[in-house]
């Protein structure tokens, strides 16, 4: 099935905003097992809005817009597609008593401007909109029997509202029962195992040939690298994609095992806190060079009050020998950056804290600070236990953000290996 996006708006194409429809649509259709096959942005003007829609249903089964809905001079879609279409738009009562209340719950009049979006084009499904007053349009393509650029006969085109917390319920609330309904021969599995601690290439060597056979059948294979991740990507359609794409986890699994820390939606950090949370351990944290990077990531994970005591961003020396316990005799004879000072950090914060667990991070994030023995991207990750401390050297070359990102995630990492095999 062919699935096309028409973003609409003059802000996105002047870069006032981002494009964050694009994203969440795909990634909400790719779950429900629909590939968007393309996308494209265009300005708020009839020419690109009326040149994109009518290609985009020259090849689609299912076209989606979004933007343009509302009451002002620029939004234009509504308008412009039912004229594409040659469809009337008629006034539906549905739509003007919801508007009607709307303002009446505020206690605000309602604007003369809002009857625009009263007029929806005929024969289209509405979407009340929950948190607005333009509602979402479903329009039956087929049956209109529109011809399509190709000579192919497209189904749906949808019409989404611009704003992302009225587009976003609408989606779930009336445009996924309408996909299972009308789209439930089409079937399309995708399965993300995400892993860390080998680089993209490393990856692909390790599983390509053994998942060949699995491509013959239908297989497709995709690698998407993050910083410190790498994510693989199986998928499959049609008739025995399940079985396939369960076939294809099954040797990523065999094979990349122990470095595979979640799946899809996962993040390293959740699965950190699930971990800690089943064992009812808990955790205490002290950085230096990711300037508490690690306990937002942390923190950014619901529930991880249960498991999370706190930490300490001890940039300083003064901090490191005040707030955890550094000797000043470590810091003078091996460095801020040393394996030492590390795994004094990590035992002084679970001391401090009087944790399971701590994570300590010390590290030259650059572009300044390197030597020819320390050069810039040098590091240690401790991590402090009941059975004592351990302490891993890593060299993350990166600019300062990517450089925090990467070695927050291989301290979370050492922690998630280590809670995995107690
Ligand atoms: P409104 O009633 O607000 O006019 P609308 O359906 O006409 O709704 P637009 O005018 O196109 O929508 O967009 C309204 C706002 O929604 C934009 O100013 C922008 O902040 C946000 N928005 C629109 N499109 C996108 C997008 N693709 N990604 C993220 N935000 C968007």
């Amino acid at each position: 099935m062919n699935v096309e996006l028409v973003n609409t708006g003059s802000e996105l194409m002047l870069g006032r905003v981002l494009n964050t429809h694009q994203q969440w649509l795909c990634r909400r259709l790719a779950d429900l097992g629909h590939v968007v096959t393309r996308q494209v942005a265009v300005a708020d003007t009839g020419r690109d809005i009326q040149g994109a829609v009518r290609e985009a249903l020259g090849r689609a089964d299912l076209v989606i817009t979004t933007g343009g809905l509302g009451p002002t001079s620029d939004d234009l879609t509504r308008e412009l597609i039912a004229e594409l279409l040659g469809v009337k738009l008629v006034e539906n009562r549905d739509v003007c008593a919801h508007i009607e209340n709307f303002f009446a719950k505020r206690g605000r009049p309602r604007p003369a401007r809002t009857s625009v979006e009263t007029f929806v084009p005929e024969g289209a499904l509405v979407f009340l909109n929950a948190a607005g007053t333009a509602p979402g349009l479903a329009l039956n393509i087929a049956a209109g029997g529109w011809p399509g650029a190709d000579g192919k006969t497209p189904r749906w085109l949808i019409m989404l509202p611009g704003p992302p917390r009225e587009l976003r319920p609408m989606f779930d609330q009336f445009v996924v029962p309408l996909l299972k309904r009308e789209f439930a021969d089409e079937i399309f599995i995708c399965r993300t195992l995400r892993t860390t601690g080998i680089g993209e290439s490393r990856v692909q060597e390790f599983i390509e040939s053994d998942l060949q056979p699995l491509v013959r059948r239908g297989l497709e294979i995709g690698y998407c690298a993050r910083p410190g991740a790498v994510d693989v990507r199986l998928a499959a359609g049609g008739a025995g994609a399940e079985q396939i794409v369960g076939a294809g986890e099954a040797v990523v699994q065999r094979i990349l095992g122990a470095s595979i820390f979640g799946f899809d939606d996962d993040e390293i950090e959740n699965v950190v806190v699930r971990l800690l949370t089943a064992r009812n351990k808990t955790l205490a944290l002290a950085e230096s060079c990711t300037g508490g990077n690690l306990a937002h990531r942390v923190t950014n994970v619901p529930g991880a009050s249960a498991v999370f005591l706190g930490g300490v961003v001890c940039y300083a020396n003064a901090v490191k020998e005040n707030f955890v316990a550094v000797s000043a005799e470590t810091l003078r004879r091996h460095g801020a950056v040393s394996e030492s000072v590390a795994r004094e950090m990590a035992r002084g914060a679970r001391q401090k804290f009087g944790s399971d667990f701590a994570l300590a991070i010390t590290g030259i994030a650059g572009p300044g600070g390197g030597t020819p023995e320390k050069p810039v991207g040098t590091g240690f990750i401790a991590l402090a236990s009941a059975a004592g401390v351990e302490v891993k050297p890593f060299l993350n070359a990166w600019d300062r953000e990517t450089f925090k990102q990467v070695t927050s995630t291989q301290a979370l990492e050492l922690l998630r290996s280590r809670l995995n095999s107690a």
